[in-house]
């Protein structure tokens, strides 16, 4: 479920984040593998108060795999400390706790040396929406919480969830709003599902989409929509109209648009990344 935000719903949402923030040792941002930095909220610094930030990659098993390394190194060289990893598959899900431990390494010696056995992290999970914040939630505390929706500005009781041998997470997750002022985040955005269907136009959304796909996963718009040599030469608008035609849809351009972007959100287009790695970065 995608929201819409507005100006007072964001400055709601980003007053209660804070309060909430106060009382983690940790902050986990959950980000989309697909559109790493898209994904990212420019606020979290700040709102977080410059408490440590652990950046999770989720939905990796839907990203393109060489990307998501290259992202990894990235974030490393800007000094942010980022992992990989796909909710719906147990297997990663423990490396948060130990990324955690080696975050706060030092913060956690010095209650050791304090008295404290076995000191605990606690931790709150925000992202923007459709992220995978409820599921990595409900994955590591192993039960499933009444998850509020992504709704701003949701306050109840909150409570600290066992969600490791020393991790415990605030059982609400922070949905944070995305970033709109750039047209070409906004249709990244928007094919990831992390943006309201109703703020954005599928054609120009299909426009960006098929110029990335022709650029870096050409093969893939072969496979599924029998996209010739030829045709890849095309620019991205002409090519809605041929496969419009192909499609079986006549001259209904919207309705290609549509199937387009359900076909990506849906996996059926393949693993792909749609933030390129800067060239110097690399
Ligand atoms: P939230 O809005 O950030 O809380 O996102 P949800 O946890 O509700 O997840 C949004 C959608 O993405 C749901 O349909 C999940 O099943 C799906 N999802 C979550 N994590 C993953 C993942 O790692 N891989 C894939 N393929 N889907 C995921």
């Amino acid at each position: 479920m995608t929201i819409q935000w507005y100006p007072g719903h964001m400055a709601k949402a980003q007053k209660q984040i804070k309060e909430r923030l106060k009382a983690v040792d940790l902050i986990l941002e959950i980000v989309d593998a697909r559109v790493p930095e898209s994904s990212i909220n420019p606020m979290i610094q700040e709102l977080g108060q410059n408490k440590p930030i652990l950046l999770i990659m989720n939905k990796a098993d839907m990203a393109d795999p060489r990307r998501t390394q290259q992202w990894i190194e990235t974030f490393k060289k800007r000094g942010i400390t980022a992992i990989a990893l796909d909710a719906q598959h147990k297997a990663k899900l423990p490396m948060i706790e130990k990324v955690a431990q080696e975050i706060l390494a030092e913060k956690l010696a010095k209650k050791r040396a304090k008295g404290i056995r076995n000191p605990v992290i606690r931790a709150m999970c925000v992202g923007v929406p459709n992220v995978g914040k409820s599921t990595i939630l409900n994955r590591l505390v192993q039960k499933n919480i009444a998850v509020t929706g992504n709704r701003p500005g949701v306050t109840k009781n909150q409570q600290w969830l066992k969600a490791g041998q020393t991790l415990e997470l605030l059982d609400t997750p922070g949905v944070l709003w995305p970033k709109f002022e750039d047209p070409t985040i906004g249709s990244k955005l928007a094919l990831t599902g992390a943006i309201s269907d109703a703020i954005y136009h599928p054609d120009d959304v299909v426009i960006f989409a098929l110029e990335h796909f022709k650029e870096y996963y050409s093969s893939q718009l072969q496979k599924v929509y029998k996209v010739t040599d030829a045709e890849l030469e095309e620019p991205a608008a002409e090519l809605i109209m041929i496969l419009t035609k192909r499609l079986g849809f006549k001259e209904d351009y919207d309705r290609f648009c549509v199937k387009f972007i359900n076909d990506a959100r849906q996996g059926k287009l393949g693993r792909f990344t749609l933030d390129v790695v800067p060239v110097e970065a690399s």
